[in-house]
């Protein structure tokens, strides 16, 4: 038998873990699915994560010590930052756009939206918040009838401050806060915490920067361990890959299992949201499928359509099974030097800092997110309204972790900065999860967008 590219392979292996999710639900076998089969997926999760940070630490203070120019590190520097800022950019734009095209939240029934309305007035009262758009439905006696309790259940309520919690430890205290937060106060601290990424970039790449001031002969062995190592955490990757299309299935099996004890349940609750995931999954399609290639073919001319896909789809395959574009950037960094052909100066340095902080298909869905939530209300938001949400979705993305579900948490901020109610993320929450792993699938392929394009615009670029 011809042998199948791995893509292929991961491929197969989603497919088939999706069909066993279902069937084992449909047979009542989930708790052998989350027993016997899910824990290999975190196994999965577990070793592509612990090979994430000493890979990034060992690829950047190889990648820059080895550059002889340091004016091309400044100059990759502005361009890296530059791309990932206009593409995050644009995809909260075509975020906006679509969403107030298509108004998904205007296409449930005016019942409901004016019930929500009264709430939100409610509860923007009770907590001095302005509101928005100035409408005063709760004096109007058109609206008396209508009911203007609290519906949340408990359960939600406690969903909604816990992830409160969580985001009021990621605000921002003061402008600079964010800078302040880059700086390591113990290197072996950061190494340790998956959120403290950031922090590892910066101690390597200021690594690197000293090694490359001092002659070589007198850090040989450094530079010999250094490579070395490196070495070896990419060999770790393609070890693991190679069981991936096992691990996938795995994975992806115990997610769908642990989503719902029903997969009618899951479908029920898409349903109900159905207007709001379309239009999220077309704008996300729309980046990968359209927006993506044409930057690429504007770029590197013999990249084509099909070929820029084959090169990276196992990275976006597993992007899209763990949800996290830091699990799976040993992947992303693979696919890129190796299929794609950018060289490891150029993807050590871009790969690393777009995984924490360029998160086009995160940003994209806090303003389809929002936007939809106060469509839903009935909430008009005027022009600067939605520039706010532009300039807060682009920094709540940049401040994402790169973990499942980060994004949710960070739009109680994106909520907070316009005067909506942050606990709204209970409504979407139940489908939070799958609309996760195909924005990360987004995440990951602006990331390896702007490594080649960076690369193509330093002459870093192999092409075959
Ligand atoms: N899961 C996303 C990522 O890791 C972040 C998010 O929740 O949007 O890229």
């Amino acid at each position: 038998m011809k042998k199948l590219p791995l893509h292929v392979k991961i491929m197969i292996g989603l497919v088939a873990g999706v069909i066993w999710a279902f069937a084992s639900s449909a047979m009542g076998w989930n708790n052998f699915t989350i027993n016997w089969v899910d824990p290999f997926g975190q196994i999965f999760i577990r070793m592509l994560k612990y090979i994430a940070v000493p890979l990034v630490l060992f690829s950047i203070i190889s990648g820059i010590s080895g550059l002889k120019d340091m004016s091309k590190l400044g100059r990759m520097g502005g361009k890296t930052l530059g791309f990932y800022l206009m593409t995050t950019v644009s995809a909260v734009g075509i975020g906006l756009l679509i969403v107030n095209v298509v108004q998904p939240g205007a296409m449930i029934d005016e019942d409901s939206r004016i019930k929500n309305r009264l709430q939100y007035e409610t509860w923007a009262n009770q907590n001095g918040v302005e509101i928005l758009d100035g409408k005063n439905y709760l004096s109007d006696p058109a609206y008396a009838n209508y009911d203007r309790a609290d519906e949340m259940t408990e359960e939600e309520k406690a969903m909604v401050a816990e992830k409160q919690a969580l985001a009021a430890e990621n605000k921002d205290a003061g402008p600079l806060k964010f800078l302040v937060d880059m700086v390591p106060q113990n290197i072996m601290l950061s190494l340790s915490n998956d959120k403290l990424m950031l922090q590892v970039i910066f101690f390597a790449i200021f690594f690197g920067i000293c090694m490359a001031a001092i002659p070589d002969e007198k850090i040989a062995g450094v530079s010999a361990f250094v490579n070395g190592a490196n070495e070896v955490f990419l060999k770790m990757v393609e070890f693991v890959m190679k069981a991936a299309p096992f691990f996938v299935f795995c994975l992806l099996a115990g997610v769908i299992a642990k989503m719902a004890d029903t997969p009618r349940e899951v479908f029920e609750i898409f349903k109900g949201l159905a207007s709001y995931s379309v239009t999220l999954v077309a704008g996300l399609l729309f980046l990968i499928f359209v927006f993506y290639p044409l930057i690429i073919r504007s770029f590197v001319k013999s990249l084509t359509y099909r070929k820029f896909f084959n090169k990276i789809s196992p990275a976006q395959f597993l992007a899209f099974s763990t949800s996290s574009s830091a699990a799976t950037l040993p992947v992303t960094m693979e696919c890129v030097e190796d299929n794609l052909g950018v060289s490891k100066n150029v993807s050590s340095f871009v790969l690393p800092i777009g995984a924490t902080v360029n998160m086009d298909g995160t940003s994209l869905y806090q303003a389809v997110a929002v936007i939809f939530m106060a469509q839903l209300h009935m909430v008009d938001l005027s022009v600067t309204q939605q520039l706010t949400i532009v300039l807060t979705a682009t920094l709540a993305s940049i401040g994402s972790a790169a973990v499942p579900s980060a994004g949710l948490i960070m739009m109680i901020v994106v909520l907070q900065s316009v005067g909506l109610n942050p606990a709204w993320i209970a409504i979407i929450f139940p489908v939070d999860r799958p609309l996760d792993m195909l924005r990360t699938v987004v995440n990951v392929t602006g990331d390896a967008t702007v490594s080649t394009i960076v690369a193509k615009s330093e002459g870093e670029l192999r092409v075959d």
